[in-house]
């Protein structure tokens, strides 16, 4: 069976990962000159464990999926993790709640502070481009500059330049744009907006994930490592229209300056040395997790809205859709090996970019 995989950030990469290992005739297709280089390189870099996402939906099932995945392939292929554990002061009851049904390891000290130590750091573009080149060793093609903007029958993908590649199987990991391709087939089951993250990056350390107690509608702004030896605090959330504005208000760092002295007073005598803002591909009327079988296409499975947790859920999705495409294949073991590492720190390389 041929498949092309439509967006090459992180759940695109996973998903040819594991079609591949199944011994799928996969194709990468990314529309930019690179992978990640859009919500999968511009997040928090944190590999969630689930231990505040609400038990039973789809998005916390792949979430733990993943988290039991991870720390195999994460070693396989040489992906930097700083397994540096989250800190919440004064968490309220139902999140404690919430790490026991999804039984994510947790404790909680005496002033109330809940830690998960399973909360870790990565670098989410080598996260990427390590399972982009795993899914190359298992023998699939990953083919950048190729913006899929046509489909005729059979199906045949088209990009602007006209270039073909045909499939029996079309995955649709478009992210941002992933309502475009679907329309492509005839599907408007859904649509996409952009749901703004913006986060500035401090010259300082800080030595755990610093979580604040979340709201209904957000999990707030948080300061974090990177691998690197920085700290970075947000994101914001801006729901907005632009699918192409990557820019970083003034006033994100109006609310994110405060914010982050509160969490961690020593960034008060820190230098900002970055800023960067990532675009949550977030589904309208409230859908997420858009994973399935399209009903106007039959070649096209879609897998959209994957807004706020898709790193951490990229190999629990990408398993979960190997499975629908070819129920009951086996999966061979993964190919150990790593990836050329990305050029400088991955929290300037989209900014940079995308830089108007
Ligand atoms: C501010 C922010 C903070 C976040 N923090 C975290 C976090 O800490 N932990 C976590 O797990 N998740 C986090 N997320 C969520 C995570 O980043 C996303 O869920 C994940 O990156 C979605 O991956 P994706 O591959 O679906 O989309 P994307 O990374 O957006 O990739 C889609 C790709 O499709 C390509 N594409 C689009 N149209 C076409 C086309 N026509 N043809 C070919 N290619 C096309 C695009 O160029 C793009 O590369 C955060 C997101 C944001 C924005």
């Amino acid at each position: 069976m041929r498949a092309a995989v439509v967006g090459g950030g992180v759940v695109g990469a996973a998903v040819a990962l594991a079609l591949a290992r199944r011994g799928v005739d996969t194709v990468l297709l990314e529309a930019e000159p690179e992978l990640a280089l859009a919500a999968s390189g511009t997040n928090s870099g944190i590999l969630h464990t689930g231990f505040d996402s609400t038990p039973g939906e789809l998005e916390t099932e792949l979430i733990l999926r993943s988290a039991e995945l991870r720390p195999a392939v994460l070693e396989a292929l040489g992906v930097p993790v700083l397994r540096c554990g989250a800190a919440m002061r004064g968490a309220p009851r139902e999140v404690l709640e919430t790490a026991s049904a999804n039984a994510v390891q947790h404790e909680v000290l005496a002033d109330g502070t809940l830690i998960v130590p399973g909360e870790w750091v990565t670098d989410p573009v080598a996260f990427t481009l390590a399972l982009a080149a795993a899914a190359e060793r298992a023998w699939a093609q990953v083919e950048t500059g190729f913006r899929v903007a046509a489909v005729e029958g059979g199906p045949t993908l088209r990009d602007e330049q006209g270039r073909a590649v045909r499939a029996e199987v079309v995955v649709n990991c478009a992210g941002q744009h992933a309502d475009k391709v679907a329309g492509l087939f005839g599907d408007r089951s859904f649509s996409i907006y952009p749901r703004k993250g913006e986060f500035i990056v401090f010259d300082a350390p800080v030595h755990r994930i610093l979580l604040p107690a979340p709201t209904r509608r957000t999990k707030g702004v948080l300061v974090f490592p990177t691998l690197d030896g920085h700290s970075v605090v947000g994101p914001t959330a801006l729901d907005g229209e632009d699918k192409h504005d990557w820019s970083v208000s003034a006033e994100a760092r109006e609310e994110l300056l405060p914010k982050a002295i509160a969490m961690h007073p020593p960034l008060a005598d820190a230098a900002v040395i970055g800023s960067y803002a990532g675009l949550r591909p977030a589904g309208r009327s409230g859908a997420n997790y858009v994973i399935g079988r399209s009903a106007a296409a039959p070649a096209l499975v879609n897998v959209a809205a994957i807004r706020s947790t898709g790193l951490s859920a990229s190999l629990g999705i990408a398993e979960h859709v190997a499975e629908l495409v070819v129920p009951g294949a086996a999966a061979v073991p993964l190919v150990a090996g790593g990836a050329p590492p990305p050029s400088g720190p991955w929290w300037r390389r989209t900014a940079t970019y995308r830089a108007p």
